[in-house]
């Protein structure tokens, strides 16, 4: 989409990093806001900046809600997991079908990109491509087994998993692509080898240890953290796995993923809504988590002049919701999909 007419949008505005909410128009041209305007009065429309998805995998789609039984590494972990087994054994349409059906769904729900481990080898990189073609979300694609080449970078299943690695990170580096780990996902002992690369993104760190929280926090590497996918997978029980308290305090930069389709609907208001209530964080901050990793498509992912125009308004009125006296709160704690009204999703 160009933009080139202009549009103008007024409500009640989350503006800038902070979300910081204010009655205002916006002026969209070009897709861009080329003005924030102050108004005395504005609407009772929430509009804010849209969602990224910083960890998904969307390729296991059609394994949606398989029963699941046995240890994190018999379901999602290379070569010979159950995820993996049933990927090998889909024809290329269904998967194209999967991924097209679960980015349609994010886009619908406001979420204006993704960044994806795309299994699978330079092919798999291509069927995602083509599973989005047309859509306004654009996938950040981190492929593996070559896919890194096609892809946008690579995405390591575990440092442990993979020989070879100093070279495809390298090759990767060189090529100025991004290099993403999953790492702590069931216990901490592949953070520091991950570490050691001084990745662009972790993902999960769910066991991630106090020093190594401190060493993530000190090399300003962001984490993307999946908290329904590691309670559903078993690897966390409790309001410290993953330890986004202490992240936190300690000055992390913090993603929201949702991780495996298989497992997890590819939902952030979902997702933000079982992150504010078992983790306790200020829901600010859990709502900057579910926007802020958009830097990764270009451009500012929060609203200001002359930032790209990607935005959601949502019509709180279509759930009850204008009694609020938060509306931050509620739109991590009470907003669905369903309360959408618009959203403007321009290229970066
Ligand atoms: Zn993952």
């Amino acid at each position: 989409m160009k933009g080139e007419r202009e549009t103008t949008v007024e409500g009640q505005v989350l503006l800038g990093g902070d979300l910081e909410i204010r009655p205002a128009r916006l002026v969209l041209r070009g897709g861009r806001i080329v003005s924030v305007e102050d108004l005395s009065l504005a609407p009772d429309l929430w509009i804010l900046p849209a969602l990224f998805n910083a960890h998904t995998h969307l390729g296991d789609t059609v394994a949606m809600d398989i029963p699941v039984e046995g240890s994190l590494e018999e379901v999602v972990t290379p070569p010979h997991g159950l995820k993996h087994r049933i990927l090998e054994g889909t024809p290329r349409d269904r998967l194209v079908a999967g991924m097209r059906a679960s980015l349609e769904t994010m886009e619908r729900g406001g979420t204006g990109g993704c960044m994806d481990f795309r299994e699978g080898g330079p092919d798999g990189v291509a069927a995602l491509r083509t599973a989005a073609e047309g859509l306004s979300l654009r996938p950040v694609i981190l492929g593996r087994e070559g896919g890194e080449h096609a892809g946008d970078g690579i995405g390591i299943s575990s440092a442990r998993d993979v020989a070879d690695l100093e070279r495809q990170v390298a090759e990767t580096r060189r090529a100025g692509k991004l290099v993403a780990f999953h790492a702590g996902e069931r216990d901490p002992d592949d953070v520091d080898a991950a570490l050691s690369f001084q990745p662009d993104l972790l993902v999960h760190c769910t066991h991630a240890t106090r020093s190594q929280i401190r060493s993530i926090a000190d090399s300003a590497i962001p984490v993307a953290v999946c908290p329904r996918a590691n309670w559903r997978l078993g690897v966390a029980r409790d309001p410290d796995h993953p330890p986004l308290s202490r992240m936190a305090a300690s000055g992390c930069t913090l993603f929201l993923g949702t991780d495996n389709v298989m497992v997890t609907q590819p939902d952030l208001w979902r997702e933000m809504e079982f992150t504010a209530t078992v983790y306790g964080l200020p829901p600010r901050q859990v709502l900057a988590a579910a926007i802020a990793g958009a830097g990764f498509s270009g451009g500012n992912p929060f609203i200001a002049p002359d930032g790209p125009a990607r935005l959601v308004v949502v019509d709180p009125g279509r759930s009850g919701l204008t009694f609020s006296r938060d509306p931050v709160a509620t739109l991590v704690k009470r907003v669905s999909a369903g309360d959408i009204r618009e959203t403007f999703l321009f290229s970066p």
